[in-house]
């Protein structure tokens, strides 16, 4: 059960340096109201990186009111729309400027191996910037030919000061899922980041005032979800919250929502998603992207491949050869290259995933691989897989966001529909086949919001991602999350001469 991995060596010292720590408000950096500070760690050992300053209620107070000033006097909103886009496009230049550094801080404060950051997310988000930056000109509303004799508008207009509140699995994606759609809209914002990586955000939202965004048009909040997250939820004057984060947490801060002035929410959340190996399908290209879909940035993300379900007729070669992808996984420190797992994010989800691994074991499930802590330092856990995995057990119903796979056999087609379909989640899937009538029939019966066939994990700006059930609603990224950050308004006009 041991991996490639080697014990861990001394940690390489981040090729960058930690220059932002308050709280943005306003287009300056400002300590907390209360003047405290959080540590953030480095979770390849536990060190303490920077301390923070720590937003609550009165910081959330200050940021919403300056950004309800940006937004009612502008020129932000009233600014021309190309104006806007122009700075977006600045903006997503000085990110691929800056995006070795950028992609360090992450790596650091987050776990993520350099490499993936600094060739994928990093210029990932130049490419989300200048999606948005793209739109910015070209949101309008329509003339509609109502059947009356006046002059019928509709207009599409900023929804004003928008909440955001993000998690730390890819904080500077979800800030660009959140932050791209809101600004080329014309709005103002208060973002919350995540306790654990609050560094990179701090960073990239001053490269956007140097791109030209005006102060207060985007606020930016360090601190911890009841107190700073809460207050944005609660806030009377916040006209629109986003969320991503856990399903429990999107179930608080939706009802915060409704209690204080109902503001619309849209909610980005856990999921469980199958991943539905035919036994038609490629079996050796299905290993490598069953193993992606599951072990990609250490096991947490939303949509991992978290129910690898694959079919009898080949269950027993599939779990061999995923057995052997997975002791070939190189673990260590982000850093280094070649590395492809670093650090888990925190002691919590670390104790949390070896929680689950237990559970798997003590219910009967065939411990495949791995199973422990990886090394005697940080949070790094030995890529883990399961097989034997049955329904009813913990690790095939919860989202473990850890490095933990668990493989299921199935039978049949409808079979492998209805046991996908029973989740209370329904973020994305995966499909592997090579017959066009499985892969249709696949398509249209998972009640999921993202299909992947003979693929996992491609993501683009331009492709809406989101959930249906308890993985929650709207959607983020394409065209479609434009309309989270849209009034429509309709303006019925008299005519005085219809006939005209
Ligand atoms: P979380 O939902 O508690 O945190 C996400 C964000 O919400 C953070 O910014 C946090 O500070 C904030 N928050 C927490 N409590 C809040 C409150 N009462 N009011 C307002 N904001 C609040 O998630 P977590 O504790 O970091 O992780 C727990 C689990 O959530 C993970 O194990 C994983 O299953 C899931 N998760 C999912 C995603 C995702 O992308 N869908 C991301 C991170 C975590």
């Amino acid at each position: 059960l041991s991996t490639a991995a080697a014990a861990l060596e001394e940690p390489i010292t981040p090729p960058v340096q930690v220059n932002y720590t308050k709280l943005l408000i306003n287009g300056q950096f400002v300590d907390s109201a209360s003047g405290k500070t959080f540590p953030t760690l480095d979770p390849r050992t536990a060190e303490v990186i920077a301390h923070v300053a720590e937003g609550d209620a009165e910081d959330v107070d200050r940021a919403v009111a300056a950004a309800r000033k940006a937004f009612d006097e502008g020129p932000w909103p009233k600014m021309s729309a190309y104006e806007r886009s122009r700075i977006l496009y600045r903006f997503a230049d000085l990110i691929e400027k800056h995006n070795d550094e950028i992609a360090a801080l992450e790596t650091w404060d987050n776990g993520k191996p350099y490499e993936q950051a600094s060739l994928g997310e990093i210029p990932m988000l130049a490419r989300l910037f200048r999606y948005y930056a793209g739109w910015a000109d070209k949101i309008h509303g329509a003339i509609v030919p109502a059947d009356t004799p006046h002059h019928v508008q509709v207009l599409h207009e900023p929804i004003g000061v928008v909440g955001q509140i993000i998690p730390w699995n890819f904080p500077l994606l979800m800030f660009a899922w959140k932050v791209g759609p809101a600004l080329a809209c014309g709005n103002s914002i208060v973002l919350k980041t995540a306790e654990q990586t609050p560094l990179s955000a701090l960073v990239v939202a001053k490269l956007l005032h140097e791109a030209g965004l005006p102060d207060g048009v985007l606020n930016v909040i360090s601190g911890y979800g009841p107190t700073a997250g809460a207050a944005i939820a609660s806030h009377m004057d916040v006209d629109k919250l986003a969320f991503t984060g856990s399903t429990s947490t999107g179930k608080i801060v939706q009802e915060m929502a409704a209690r204080s002035n109902l503001k619309p929410v849209t909610l980005e959340l856990g999921g469980k998603s199958p991943m539905i190996i035919m036994d038609d399908a490629d079996i050796d290209k299905a290993v490598e992207l069953a193993h992606f879909a599951l072990f990609f940035n250490q096991g947490q993300c939303c949509c991992a491949g978290s129910r690898t379900f694959v079919h009898e007729r080949i269950y027993d070669e599939f779990v061999e050869k995923a057995k052997a992808r997975v002791l070939k996984r190189v673990v260590g420190d982000p850093f280094k290259k070649g590395v492809e797992q670093g650090p888990q994010i925190d002691e919590e989800q670390f104790n949390k995933i070896l929680h689950f691994i237990k559970s798997g074991v003590e219910g009967g499930a065939t411990l495949v691989a791995g199973g422990e802590r990886h090394g005697d330092r940080g949070y790094f856990i030995k890529p883990t897989i399961f097989a034997d995995v049955k329904d009813g057990m913990e690790i095939a119903k919860h989202e473990i966001f850890g490095p933990v796979q668990s493989i299921l056999k199935f039978s049949d087609l409808n079979e492998v529909i209805k046991r996908s379909n029973a989740s209370p989640y329904g973020l994305a899937a995966g499909v592997f086949t090579q017959n066009l009538d499985t892969a249709n029939t696949l398509m249209r019966a998972l009640r999921v919001g993202t299909i992947w066939i003979n693929s996992f994990d491609i993501f683009d700006a331009a492709i809406p991602f989101g959930g249906y059930k308890m993985s929650g609603y709207g959607r983020e990224k394409g065209i479609d999350s434009l309309k989270n950050y849209l009034q429509i308004k309709a303006v019925v006009t008299h005519l005085k001469d219809p006939a005209w």
